[in-house]
């Protein structure tokens, strides 16, 4: 579809199945069958706006309106399916992939009325369309009932060439709207930068009744992805997630469903750096003991969960 985003004839399954496993996933944990879910699938996600690819991008002068990767927006597919079907009243989308997650975001403004401007080549010449469009899941109030936040690299940068430039996806500039709010911490950062608890606030008032979360480990520093600029460790996700369930447990007695985003150093297979990651990732989700932690990866364990509940 363009320079790195590449359709087989599995695709479309497969972007359907990551979809409707998110679906699942949500109407599991909403029904109590599990405390939380991690969704690990693909394609990803985030960058696939209401109409595909990002008009945003387009907008702020990008030639490509790039996918990166992405067919099917899978957490806000997920955001919809819950309020929709009354699963869920305030739903909170949390994106920590080390990419913007623009795609995710145009989908909660398209909740609100917009205008949809397009110029279309035709063999009449081209035809400019610029209309009203809405898209509401339930009621002309859901974008009250949805909170995005996205915590991301930012700006431009050089490591030499061929990288240099914007950070992908070059948008994501500091916003703090009712229901987005847009991190970015520059296009070099690391552990304290992204420890910040802006987020955490925000995400206690709003109240969510369920917790989405675009889990992507690009920005782990052995992920290629990041062009060496980010150095996040597994403790790093270890943290944001611990935090991400604490919310969870306070607002919603511990919903939370987490879709995999990015992450792209699999060499190595089980042991690879992103499966290392997930394991990272897991304890606060699983309340793993350390003991299982150590079982499941003895040189990289993390610290177990530090809650207790009846799991542990
Ligand atoms: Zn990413």
């Amino acid at each position: 579809m363009d320079v790195d985003t590449v359709l087989t004839a599995e695709s479309y399954d497969a972007a359907v199945n990551a979809a409707g496993c998110v679906i699942e996933a949500i109407k599991d944990v909403m029904e109590g069958k599990g405390r939380n879910a991690f969704c690990v699938v693909r394609p990803a996600g985030h960058h696939a706006g209401p109409q595909g690819a990002s008009e945003a991008m387009v907008e702020q002068g990008s030639k490509t309106r790039s996918h990166g990767f992405c067919l099917l927006s899978n957490v806000a597919i997920g955001a919809a399916h819950a309020m929709a079907n009354r699963l869920a009243a305030r739903v909170a989308i949390v994106d920590f992939d080390v990419h913007h997650g623009n795609g995710t975001e145009e989908v909660i403004r398209n909740l609100k009325p917009w205008r949809y401007k397009h110029v279309a080549d035709t063999p009449l010449g081209e035809v400019a369309f610029d209309t009203l469009a809405e898209g509401p899941w339930l009621t002309e109030r859901d974008s009250e009932n949805v909170f995005f936040c996205s915590i991301h690299g930012f700006g431009e940068y050089s490591t030499g060439s061929p990288y240099t430039g914007l950070f992908y996806p070059g948008l994501g500039g500091a916003t703090e709207e009712p229901n987005i709010l847009n991190i970015p911490l520059g296009p070099k950062f690391g552990t304290q930068d992204f420890r910040r608890e802006k987020l955490l606030p925000r995400l206690h008032s709003f109240k969510p009744d369920l917790v989405l979360v675009s889990a992507g480990f690009d920005g782990h520093e052995a992920d290629f992805m990041n062009y060496g600029l980010v150095s996040l460790t597994e403790d790093d996700f270890f943290w944001v997630t611990d935090k991400l369930c604490e919310v969870a447990e306070v607002t919603c007695g511990g919903k939370l469903v987490s879709i995999l985003e990015g992450g792209y150093n699999t060499n190595g297979g089980p042991l690879s750096p992103l499966a290392r990651r997930f394991i990272c990732f897991s304890p606060p989700l699983l309340c793993l003991s350390s003991s299982t932690l150590d079982l499941l990866s003895p040189p990289h364990a993390s610290p177990a969960c530090p809650r207790t509940c009846e799991l542990c």
